[in-house]
């Protein structure tokens, strides 16, 4: 695991500085969906700081497995509104809000909560029509929308594109995510701050990093094939 993960920031490292970047401004997002509690406590003790889950039961069960770590949890799967309130009781950053009725019922229960959650709108960057994800071309009404809602802080954007066998294919999605952050960005929208990327994973990382990724989401490198 600790050879794993140092492969990984070494590839991160050398992804950044080929794109005149800091690695430290590239978080590793460790995705530990489907992996034991006991396995995800080994790379937390490898190392690692942010754990992603994509489900909402499986990642209490880890949360509470884990109380005693300081690390980080984001949710990164498809989450349904009537789990809104549990989601806001476990994630520090949830990265795949798509919708105005999903916001809604996050910022409700935030501010039962006392908190401000942060959130990424998930954005359906090549408008494939079953796919989760806004449309690109709503994008941007959604996070006004957003802005208005005091218990959220929109940070930014986050992106599956299709799968490719070869990474510099999935490239175009990558910088087109990145146009639409800089365009959303120069609308200086009040209480939205576009700081980060949630853009690619094993297959495409370094690609996603040349594109400004900020938060890479790596589960297969780090804890092998998922059965
Ligand atoms: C599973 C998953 C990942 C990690 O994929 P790997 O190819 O195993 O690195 C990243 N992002 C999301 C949204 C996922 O569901």
């Amino acid at each position: 695991m600790k050879k794993k993960l140092e492969d990984i920031a070494t590839r991160i490292r050398n992804a950044a500085e080929k794109a005149g970047r800091k690695a430290e401004d590239i978080g590793l997002v460790a995705v530990s969906k489907t992996m034991e509690a006991e396995i995800v406590k080994m790379a937390v003790e490898a190392g690692v700081t942010i754990l992603g889950e994509n489900f909402i039961q499986e990642a209490r069960d880890k949360v509470h497995a884990l109380l005693s770590s300081s690390v980080l949890w984001h949710f990164i799967g498809h989450l349904q509104t009537n789990k809104a309130k549990i989601a806001v009781g476990l994630f520090d950053l949830i990265h795949s809000v798509d919708s105005l009725k999903l916001a809604l019922a996050l910022n409700r229960h935030a501010g039962r909560d006392n908190k401000v959650q942060k959130i990424l709108i998930q954005v359906n960057i090549d408008d494939e029509p079953t796919k989760t994800g806004v449309a690109v071309s709503e994008a941007t009404d959604l996070i006004r929308e957003i802005s208005s809602l005091e218990n959220l802080a929109v940070r930014g954007l986050m992106t599956m594109p299709p799968f490719f066998d070869a990474p510099e294919k999935a490239r175009p999605y990558f910088s087109a995510l990145r146009a639409l952050r800089d365009h959303i960005s120069d609308q200086a929208i009040s209480n939205v701050s576009m700081v980060e990327l949630s853009m690619g994973m094993t297959g495409d990382f370094e690609i996603a990093i040349a594109e400004g990724s900020t938060l890479v989401r790596i589960g297969t490198a780090i804890f092998g094939k998922r059965k």
